[in-house]
């Protein structure tokens, strides 16, 4: 049965519902699971011609959260961060300057879903004026209009990253239909949109991943992938396990599998050798400010450099793209 499923993915054929399932169903460790990271592998580098990418996140600013995301440190109810704080613009620029410099294929402006629209506006211009003009540039913020969406791809931006989580509207305040109104948006102001299932942990159902995987599908990303929740200390879900990387493994491999091979990238978070070698051709390094960190500059604590993921990327035998992403490849 899995075997047929695979054969049916490597042909490129879609993947019904059922048969998603059967794929999330395959145990770590067993003679099905080897075979489906191994035929995600090999779907992975044929969609990307074996070249993986590294994109670098700097976190803007810290602020609590009214939509209150049951997994995210800024949430206002996980009072994790009860101030609010800014990276001051010249930190900003250096540091984009410097994911410039250690060859970061995309670079990725992250802000908290209340952060003011407009003044992101203006941070990013500054950021985008001090970059070369090939630098790609990605947006990862709240929801926003179709005007919005315009004004961002005026300034420069290449694309978004924006994903409709797991339990979305049950552990966040915010709608599925909002979250996929704001990928449409983006879409139609020539934004390119990359995705993810996340963050995946034990309380999830297979049939909670089945879904997600198919709304990753169907909203026609760049790339989607999977991330596993990392639990915040003290927070409602940290009572949940961690899924291990092992298991992470084989649920971007059946995410690569459901996805067909128009959709390039398959990423996971936080990087690891295992989700390396089992397809995933997408890393990210992060600074300043993540969701899933209790200190306000990750890199010094769960924050990888870009270095960091090149030696992952490179110890599951991928080559690493030198150069702009070509998974965010549009005319600007
Ligand atoms: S994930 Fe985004 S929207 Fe949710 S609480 Fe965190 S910053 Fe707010």
């Amino acid at each position: 049965m899995i075997e047929k499923i695979i054969q049916k993915s490597l042909q490129d054929k879609e993947l019904s519902e059922k048969e998603i399932k059967e794929l999330f169903k395959v145990p770590v460790f067993s003679k099905e699971g080897s075979l489906l990271l191994w035929a995600a592998r090999i779907k992975s580098n044929q969609v990307s011609k074996g070249v993986a990418e590294v994109h670098a996140q700097i976190g803007l600013n810290i602020a609590p959260c009214p939509k209150n995301c049951r997994f995210c440190s800024f949430a206002a109810q996980n009072k994790v961060f009860t101030e609010s704080f800014e990276l001051p613009i010249d930190d900003a620029i250096l540091q984009a300057r410097q994911f410039e410099a250690d060859k970061a294929n995309a670079i990725y402006l992250m802000t908290t879903a209340n952060y003011p629209f407009e003044q992101f506006i203006e941070t990013s211009k500054e950021i985008r004026h001090s970059l070369k003009r090939e630098t790609v540039l990605v947006a990862n913020i709240g929801d926003f209009t179709f005007a919005q969406a315009q004004e961002l791809k005026q300034v420069g931006f290449s694309g978004i990253y924006h994903a409709v989580r797991l339990k979305e509207g049950k552990d966040t305040r915010i709608p599925l239909k909002t979250r996929l109104e704001t990928t449409s948006n983006a879409q139609d102001a020539g934004l390119l949109v990359g995705t993810c299932v996340e963050p995946v942990g034990t309380e999830h159902s297979l049939d909670e991943l089945v879904e997600k995987t198919i709304i990753t599908r169907e909203v026609k990303p760049v790339y989607s992938g999977a991330a596993r929740r990392i639990p915040i200390p003290g927070t409602i879900l940290a009572k949940y396990d961690i899924v291990s990387e092992a298991k992470m493994a084989l649920i971007l491999a059946a995410v690569r599998l459901a996805l067909g091979s128009s959709i390039k990238g398959n990423c996971t978070h936080e990087p690891n050798v295992v989700g390396a070698c089992a397809g995933a051709n997408l890393l990210w390094a992060e600074v300043g400010s993540n969701p899933r960190d209790i200190i306000k500059d990750t890199e010094k604590k769960r924050g990888m450099s870009v270095q960091d993921c090149i030696s992952i990327l490179k110890e599951a035998e991928w080559s690493v793209l030198d150069g702009p992403s070509q998974l965010y490849a549009v005319s600007l």
